[in-house]
């Protein structure tokens, strides 16, 4: 990202949000009565901006597809009685001309469109002379570059009120989510734009009702600025992501249960405590690249040994006893086993680079 970049905190969006800014409402819109009802029960459980989609990017064709066009001014209107500010996903220039026709407030832009610079781009330059602001969620695979591409496309057509969304990423692996959240993703994307603000969409995260509020007060210990939720008045009846919507109702009971946590505090005892557990972190994390580049001596000497004995450095039997005895040691110390093994398998890439490097050591000099 251009270091000249100007993202607008979502205080300075000249829209009256407060902190965190809630964004919730149908995953579609399907008729006036459903988009209004939930819009009306919305803003009484503290929803700021009804969000509904009219455009369905569904997986197959047979689905329902979205309601086309004349739901948009079902949207405006829902948000009108409910005084709501409206946002709905654009995925083309033509979206984003009716979008804008209908006075929606805020557009945002899919995971499957984020994923596409072709078309990104194509909207970015629709986008170009207007001021609407626009949210734009992470792209489907877990590649923070795609996202940031989004981003610096639509910042150059000249949108200074961008936010972006974070969904989760798909995965072939079976997970206890629909979309992994990946939090390293997004906790990479604050560090590398500070100013942009962050919002996180737990729905499509999750892709079932249970664990969205546990997601969303990690996003808000996370520093997130806000949450896109998915509710519905009726979710069992929804036309499309019906596993994973909340009743209005529901997402007031969300929303109350939150933690809202300070980003700093400006009691003494705390902050005096908070730099001596640093402190420790510090101390721990040096003992830890000492330890690791003592484990990497041996590592060389193990490659000395094995090249003077003729020896492939790749022991698969090892390795996989060293997977399974660390996992082992590390879940008894309430490590996650994914994180051993990860870990592990860093390790092991690291020693069997070493290795080679001794492996590779020309002895031309050594025999003289
Ligand atoms: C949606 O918000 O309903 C949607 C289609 O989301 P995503 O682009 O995150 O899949
Ligand atoms: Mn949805």
């Amino acid at each position: 990202m251009n270091s000249n970049s100007t993202f607008l905190p979502l205080s300075e969006w000249g829209f009256n949000f407060s902190h965190p800014l809630i964004i919730a409402g149908p995953c579609s819109v399907e008729t006036p009565e459903q988009v209004k009802q939930t819009a009306i029960q919305l803003k009484q459980h503290g929803a700021q901006m009804l969000r509904g989609g009219i455009w369905k990017p569904r997986t197959r064709p047979d689905t329902f597809q979205g309601i086309g066009r004349e739901g948009l001014q079902w949207l405006k209107e829902a948000g009108t009685a409910a005084e709501l500010y409206t946002c709905v996903e654009v995925a083309s220039p033509k979206h984003v001309e009716d979008a804008l026709a209908s006075k929606i407030d805020v557009l945002w832009l899919g995971a499957r469109t984020t994923v596409n610079p072709f078309l990104v781009q194509e909207i970015a330059d629709a986008l170009t002379g207007t001021n609407i602001p626009v949210l734009i969620k992470n792209p489907i695979n877990p590649e923070l570059e795609l996202w940031l591409g989004a981003i610096e496309r639509i910042e150059r057509a000249g949108i200074k009120r961008i936010a972006a969304v974070h969904r989760g990423f798909s995965t072939f692996e079976k997970t206890i989510y629909r979309n992994p959240p990946n939090w390293e993703i997004p906790i990479e994307l604050r560090r590398r734009v500070r100013e942009l603000p962050l919002l996180c969409d737990p729905s499509h995260i999750c892709g079932r009702r249970e664990m969205i509020s546990s997601v969303c007060q990690t996003a808000l210990d996370l520093s997130y600025d806000g949450l896109m939720i998915e509710s519905h008045v009726n979710p069992s009846q929804a036309w499309s992501d019906k596993e994973q919507q909340l009743t209005p109702e529901e997402v007031g009971k969300l929303l109350a249960g939150l933690v809202l946590r300070n980003i700093t505090v400006d009691d003494v005892v705390f902050n005096s405590l908070l730099e001596k557990l640093r402190h420790q972190i510090d101390r721990i994390d040096a003992e830890i690249l000492s330890m690791m580049a003592q484990r990497m001596n041996v590592a060389r000497e193990i490659g000395q040994y094995k090249k003077e004995h003729n020896m492939t450095i790749l022991q698969v039997k090892r390795w996989e006893e060293i997977l399974r005895t660390r996992t082992k040691l590390g879940v008894e110390q309430e490590l996650t086993s994914e994180f051993v093994a990860k870990m592990y398998e860093l390790i092991h890439s690291e020693s069997i680079y070493h290795q080679t490097q001794v492996m590779n050591k020309s002895d031309v000099g050594n025999e003289v």
